[in-house]
């Protein structure tokens, strides 16, 4: 049983027929000519020369990895078989490395970490997790807390620390919830000193869910870079980030609309993060009554204004991070926090459907014909 309010499926995915396109017309092109036979046969040798010379450098090149639990497809351009298969090994092991520490309630080192600021003790931790607690308390001062990542407890007592989707049953009790809320857990009762954390707060307990997908996404760009991969793209599940770029045909990714379809699509910009959150594929549900698992962490309940929320940044942290808080924002609040945020390509979908977008999105989408949508006046615009 699906609520009208609940979309099913809302997300982005990616269509890229280009290279066969270009393969088949390369090959017309050849009949077309009409040559002699000695001539045919000469040219058919070149170019079965020129087509090896260009696979080992101008074609694409592509590995698929899991990335929390989202398939997530890596795309190379102009990279030799070699050094594509040292930047998917890896792009293996630093994935398998995340997975293993950020995880927000299998043991390890994340879940080290929380029992240590629970406890109000120093503790020393990987780069990697300092960095994502430092952006997260600039992300959200800068949505005023509407992004929280220490309100693990809060996310627990839903039930949302799990991979098991839909989870089935009623809502927590209200008082459980009412005492999370009192200890008021914030990033910003964290200090951090180099690589050692230590809260002030024992009700802050880490859940990095809005942004790591973002963030991982974000590593793996810059290693590729290191590796001096200049095009390239990384989608996990719909949520990408884009590096360079792919030859000169930029990629058209679709935008699915509540309840299956697409409402439109967009070509990816050079250099750009292009992310969705989505509040209708993880759920609690009771009956026919659905709590999404994106919570408002002043409220400690889910928020179900808006179905999704696409949002196009410069890199996978802050759009990742953005969306989340977007949606908890909802329909009267977001255009504050995206003025915050510096973001102006915006797109929203609400219960209904309907499309709400920015000036800037809309001058880059091409929304499908009936879809219902309006234009937000936008005051950075
Ligand atoms: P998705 O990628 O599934 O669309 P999000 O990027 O919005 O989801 O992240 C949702 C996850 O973030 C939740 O499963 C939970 O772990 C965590 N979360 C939920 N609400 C908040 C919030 N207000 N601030 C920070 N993290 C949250
Ligand atoms: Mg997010």
């Amino acid at each position: 049983p699906s609520s009208p309010f609940m979309p099913r499926m809302v997300a982005v995915f990616l269509i890229h027929l280009f290279d066969r396109g270009q393969a088949v017309h390369a090959r017309r092109t050849w009949y077309r000519s009409g040559m002699k036979r000695f001539h045919l046969i000469v040219a058919l040798v070149f170019a079965a020369l020129l087509t090896t010379a260009c696979r080992d450098e101008a074609e694409s090149r592509q590995a698929e990895f899991y990335v929390f639990g989202t398939l997530t497809g890596v795309t190379l351009w102009d990279v030799h078989e070699a050094e594509s298969q040292r930047a998917f090994a890896r792009l293996q092991e630093t994935f398998q490395g995340m997975h293993r520490d950020w995880h927000a309630w299998q043991p390890g080192e994340l879940t080290r970490v929380n029992e240590a600021l629970a406890g109000g003790e120093e503790v020393a931790t990987s780069e990697d997790i300092v960095e994502l607690v430092r952006r997260s308390q600039e992300l959200e001062r800068l949505t005023g807390g509407r992004f929280n990542p220490a309100i693990g407890a809060l996310i627990g007592l839903w039930g949302f620390h799990t991979s098991d989707y839909p989870i089935i049953g009623p809502p927590p009790e209200r008082p459980e919830i009412e005492a999370l809320l009192a200890g008021r857990p914030s990033t910003l009762d964290i200090r951090i000193d180099g690589l050692r954390l230590v809260s002030s707060n024992a009700a802050v307990q880490l859940d990095f869910g809005a942004v790591a997908k973002g963030y991982a996404i974000d590593i793996a760009c810059a290693q590729l870079r290191e590796l001096g991969i200049d095009n390239a793209i990384v989608n996990a599940g719909g949520d990408l980030r884009v590096i360079g770029s792919h030859g000169d045909r930029p990629w058209r990714i679709a935008v699915r609309a509540p309840g299956g379809g697409i409402v439109g699509s967009l070509e990816t910009g050079r250099d750009e993060a292009i992310f969705t959150s989505g509040n209708y594929e993880r759920f609690r549900q009771e009956e026919t009554r659905r709590y999404p698992h994106i919570l408002d962490p002043r409220t400690g309940w889910p928020v179900e204004d808006l179905a999704s929320v696409t949002v196009i940044a410069d890199e996978g942290l802050l759009a990742d991070a953005a969306a989340t808080a977007l949606i908890v924002a909802g329909r009267s609040g977001w255009r504050e926090v995206a003025q915050s945020l510096g973001l102006d390509q915006v797109l929203l979908i609400d219960g209904s459907g309907k499309v709400y977008l920015t000036g800037r999105m809309a001058g880059r989408i091409e929304l499908l014909d009936g879809i219902e949508s309006e234009i937000v006046e936008f005051a950075t615009e």
